[in-house]
């Protein structure tokens, strides 16, 4: 007779920041877990859930897995916040060291790892990768534990060298100049500058709780068993090599999106999913049939994210730019982009008729889908590292327009390592966005979308069958199963 340890299948719990980048990736992860037949919990707060329950079809889309199901807690945020900007940031990280800390130890213990419907305790957790309390929860119960950091491993290693900085001296900034170059980071050193570092290193007060957390964080990350990361090995080796000095066992499965896709498409029978979308805003598809009637790549795509917001000032600007451009451009406004502050709040009629001629706007898109779009010939981004996948796969060449965190080394990146755009940071001008756009869909046309289609054939090797993320997602599944079997606290 078989061991019952041997034949326990694995439960993995999955707990990503209650933010629409990481529980986009870690949703897609979840369901490439399902497919090889796990049980898998996966922790989200009931402000996420409500807006995937009102947005998408995630229900239905889970209902091919009985294993699987949602666990939902109340993250505190104030039901006034608006959840953007830097606040969300600040708030996050006050409700993660509080109100989600607790349900996090109450749920684990309370309910004996779990032990749910499905009858299996938690044999593996995944979580986000600045969630040290369930890295001392792992600890405590003997359950194995994978981070899964859902930026880019180039962001990932700028925070992980944040004490290096600070011991070289780079760190806190001496000066107002942005151009100095930053010698501490092992691999960036022929090309990062100060205005590269990510945005919480511009701060004059290192015991600022927001740099303190993310840096100190960061650092509890070889504390976990491995680390899962959505790039691929042609777009950041050189840079995780350096990560593997400090964490061995790194997983890099991206691009997670299209991974995603063509694992459903690979099952029998295939799984061809109508949308595998996990927006948290209503999908505004009309911008579809507006980009079929514009010519091959002659639109420029302008967003920015879930969590960036802009001032009147900055949309003006960018406005006035995209319009004297002359290109038609499709452009996200989400609700709460635009804060009040500086600037007219007033909108000129000449960009309003420009906008009518050949432009369009929706408060939120289905990304992938435009990204994909022939019509679209540019994107316009704040640099989210899923903005950034989605673009590389598409072959889209970027205008980077970085808001804060990580988003200030991907786009230096972008640009300068992987010269798939340019980097438009700390400026908004409108004779600068004007130009960038002019040169992005004309003047560099040929040579940004020959790299871009480089990158982006680059990407489809490492997801398909051989590549290495695809064989590296199947060595976390099998590594998962081996760490299921070893969980110390089966009964
Ligand atoms: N997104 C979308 N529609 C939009 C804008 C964004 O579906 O109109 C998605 C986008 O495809 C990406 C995610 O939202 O998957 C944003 O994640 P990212 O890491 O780029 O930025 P963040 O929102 O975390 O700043």
């Amino acid at each position: 007779m078989a061991d019952p340890v041997e034949t326990l299948q694995p439960h993995v719990l999955i707990f990503p920041l209650p933010a629409q980048g990481h529980v986009n990736s870690m949703l897609k992860l979840a369901e490439l877990l399902c497919l090889s037949d796990f049980h898998v919990t996966f922790l989200v707060s009931d402000h996420t859930h409500d807006r995937l329950l009102r947005h998408t079809d995630v229900h239905k889309r889970f209902e091919h897995y009985p294993k699987f199901r949602f666990q939902t807690f109340c993250d505190g945020i104030p039901a006034e916040s608006a959840r953007s900007g830097n606040d969300f940031l600040t708030e996050l990280i006050v409700s993660l060291k509080t109100v989600i800390k607790l349900f996090f130890r109450e749920l684990l213990f309370r309910s004996n790892c779990l032990s749910s419907e499905t009858n299996r305790p938690v044999t593996c957790m995944i979580t986000d990768g600045v969630l040290s309390f369930a890295i001392d929860i792992a600890e405590e119960m003997g359950i194995p534990i994978i981070y899964f950091r859902t930026i880019s491993a180039c962001a990932f290693w700028a925070y992980f060298c944040i004490p290096q900085l600070i011991e070289a001296g780079e760190l806190p900034f001496k000066g107002n100049n942005l151009d100095v170059p930053i010698k501490s980071i092992p691999g960036m050193e022929a090309f990062l500058r100060r205005r590269d570092l990510p945005g919480i290193c511009r701060t004059d007060d290192l015991n600022n709780p927001d740099f303190q957390f993310v840096s100190t964080e960061t650092r509890q990350t070889t504390r976990a068993q491995a680390l899962i990361l959505n790039t691929f090995e042609d777009l950041e080796g050189p840079i995780l090599s350096h990560i593997r000095i400090r964490m061995p066992n790194v997983y890099t499965i991206g691009p997670l999106h299209s991974h995603h896709k063509t694992r459903l498409a690979a099952t029998a029978p295939p799984m061809v999913a109508t949308t595998t979308s996990n927006s948290l805003w209503e999908e505004d598809s009309s911008c579809i049939t507006w980009l079929d009637a514009q010519p091959s790549q002659s639109v420029i795509y302008v967003s920015f994210g879930s969590i960036a917001t802009i001032t009147n000032r900055q949309l003006m600007e960018l406005w006035h730019g995209l319009v004297n451009s002359g290109k038609r451009f499709l452009w996200v406004i989400r609700s709460q982009l635009v804060t009040s502050g500086d600037g007219e709040a007033q909108i000129p009629a000449e960009l309003l008729e420009a906008t009518k001629e050949r432009g369009y706007v929706v408060g939120w898109a289905p990304q992938e889908e435009v990204l994909d779009h022939p019509a679209v010939g540019g994107f316009l981004t704040h640099s989210g590292w899923n903005s950034t996948l989605e673009s590389i796969v598409a072959g889209v060449p970027m205008i980077c327009w970085p808001y804060f965190v990580d988003q200030q080394v991907n786009s230096r990146f972008v640009g300068e390592v992987w010269k798939l755009g340019m980097d438009m940071k700390d400026t908004c001008d409108r004779d600068i966005v004007e130009k960038m756009v002019k040169d992005l869909m004309e003047v560099r046309k040929s040579e940004l979308v020959q790299s871009a289609n480089r990158m982006a054939e680059l990407a489809g090797k490492a997801i398909g069958k051989g590549g290495s993320s695809f064989c590296n997602l199947d060595r976390l599944i099998e590594d998962i199963k081996l760490m299921s079997m070893q969980s110390p606290k089966i009964t």
